[in-house]
């Protein structure tokens, strides 16, 4: 097999030890040129449009391929009933688990059975593990840089969602990190202004980050885009498919958040939650656990922020520039320092 699509981060090691092109099917299906035709196409084909819209896209674009890898534990609930119609259109698939009780052995088994459907060893996939290391740290300095303010949220979105492929070209990505993180020494220092964290699921709102940053938010942790660069630095390559906190209970989530917002002083969060998805019943419990302002963003159909949400965005912005205000612009700045974000 050439390209085979996934629908979202899996081992990589097994891809570039079998000479197989790994294509993030949701990135193909978000950058086309015409998403929404896409959706349509699938409901054309039967899916339900009661069904998100991310699913029905990766439908659409996952018949061109050799093959599919899905995870059907850990990701998405519909990714099953994908594979099986996908399976049905003649597309050879593979179902991928992340263990529930994050057992190394059932990973192990799982990366062992990943390796025989692209055709390598999981020896030989161990052996890629130092590249894709090598290629990750340059995304957790993009991280690094975006709670600093010296990458644009766009960027650094682009660059860290896309560690689940690495844009089909190792190489290709290389040098677009290269490229964002040696332009980031000359960009002007950032003003100063409430920094806010996004959870949550990639978004459909093809414009939502621009939104944020051009209604005053300076966005400093990205929470699913930098779970998918592993940020683990101390583990090994199996270790880090396991603190991925991404597939696995909700509570080390809300830990990981909870400790971005200490340690990059956020003022806020900004909840993407996409229609249609289970994943939106984990805003009860982000609302309960975080001690910041959320606002939980929907949206359906890709494409810009249609203008109720843009209000709500903008209202919701305002309230936390002006408790910064108040607390950054008071003339004790030792005071400022302890009280500022709580
Ligand atoms: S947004 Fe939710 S329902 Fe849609 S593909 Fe992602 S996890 Fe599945």
């Amino acid at each position: 097999m050439n390209k085979v699509g996934i629908t979202t981060t899996v081992p990589l090691e097994p891809f570039l030890a079998s000479g197989t092109t790994p294509v993030d099917l949701n990135n193909i299906f978000i950058s086309s040129p015409d998403p929404a035709g896409l959706v349509e196409e699938a409901q054309v084909h039967g899916y339900p449009r009661n069904i998100c819209t991310w699913i029905k896209g990766i439908f659409s674009v996952a018949c061109d391929f050799d093959g599919v890898v899905g995870v059907v534990r850990g990701d998405c609930s519909n990714t099953e009933s994908l594979l099986e119609t996908l399976d049905l259109k003649g597309i050879p698939t593979h179902p991928f688990s992340y263990p529930p009780d994050r057992n190394r052995d059932r990973l192990v088994e799982e990366i062992g059975s990943l390796c025989d459907f692209l055709g390598c060893s999981i020896e030989d996939a161990k052996d890629q593990a130092g590249r894709v290391r090598h290629l990750r740290q340059m995304a957790w300095k993009v991280d690094e840089l975006l709670s600093l303010g010296r990458v644009s949220a766009s960027d650094a979105h682009l660059l860290m969602v896309s560690c689940s492929d690495l844009m089909s070209d190792p190489s290709l990505w290389e040098r677009r990190a290269r490229d964002v993180i040696e332009s980031s020494s000359r960009l002007d220092a950032p003003l100063e202004c409430p920094k806010i964290g996004y959870i949550g699921v990639p978004p459909i709102i093809t414009d939502i980050f621009d939104r944020i940053e051009g209604s005053g938010g300076n966005i400093a942790f990205m929470e699913t885009q930098r779970q998918f660069t592993m940020p683990f630095p101390n583990e090994d390559w199996i270790g880090s498919y396991l603190s991925y906190t991404y597939p696995f209970s909700i509570t080390g989530r809300v830990k990981d958040i909870k400790d971005a917002i200490e340690e990059r002083r956020l003022s806020g969060i900004v909840h993407y939650v996409q229609s249609f998805c289970h994943r939106q019943i984990d805003d009860i419990i982000f609302r309960s656990e975080l001690r910041v302002p959320v606002l939980t963003l929907e949206g359906n159909i890709p494409g810009p922020m249609d203008e109720r949400t843009a209000i709500r965005l903008e209202a919701f912005l305002d309230v936390l520039e002006m408790s910064f205000s108040s607390v950054y612009h008071n003339d004790d700045k030792n005071e400022k320092k302890e009280k500022y974000p709580r």
